[in-house]
């Protein structure tokens, strides 16, 4: 686990390894979900939004076997989310990808959390670069059966308060997998995926 040395490390005090690891941070999910500061940006950090987001990734690591993103933008309106990736997605994927983070919206999975020590985590989650600061108890979010990822940010309280999801496009470049998305409201979803 060479790549996951920390750069603030005793003895890597060189400039050389510094610019390396900032050139092309390989962040582990669980590293970017833990550093999301809600308070930083409250006025867009959404709920709903964020919650989505877990099931896709969730979604996207079930489907091709990806890790989580490796960098999430997520506003009210829309949201983008990046993944370290091959090859772009054919449309009947990126249909796929919708369906089922829809199916998990619909069954109303409860969204609840769990504390846990570091040492457990570790066992279970890439915990990979997270540094001591995050403490020694980790909080571990839930959706239903479907997914459990280390997160700091807020959620609804179960799935069904997402609404509609729908991807608005999928970008590939240079090895990152871009999928933007937007969220119907509950009530319109119900209706169907129409705006
Ligand atoms: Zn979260």
């Amino acid at each position: 686990m060479a790549n996951c040395v920390k750069i603030t490390a005793p003895g890597l005090s060189g400039d050389r390894r510094r610019q390396r690891f900032s050139r092309r941070p390989q962040r582990p999910a669980a590293f970017e979900e833990f550093f999301v500061m809600p308070e930083q940006n409250e006025k867009q950090f959404d709920p709903r939004m964020h919650s989505a987001e877990h099931i896709a990734n969730q979604t996207m690591v079930r489907m091709f076997d990806c890790g989580r993103c490796f960098s999430a933008h997520i506003e009210k309106k829309k949201s983008k989310l990046d993944y370290r990736f091959e090859r772009g997605l054919e449309e009947a994927e990126i249909r796929e990808l919708e369906d089922r983070v829809n199916e998990v919206i619909r069954a109303d999975m409860p969204v609840t959390e769990e504390f846990m020590p570091r040492a457990e985590a570790g066992k279970r989650f890439n915990l990979g670069r997270l540094p001591e600061e995050a403490g020694e108890t980790l909080r571990i979010v839930k959706i239903g059966d479907y997914d459990a990822c280390p997160c700091i940010g807020p959620h609804v309280k179960s799935t069904a308060e997402i609404g509609w999801f729908r991807v608005v496009s999928a970008s590939f470049d240079d090895g990152v997998l871009r999928i933007r998305y937007k969220l119907a409201k509950p009530e319109i979803s119900a209706a169907g995926p129409s705006e």
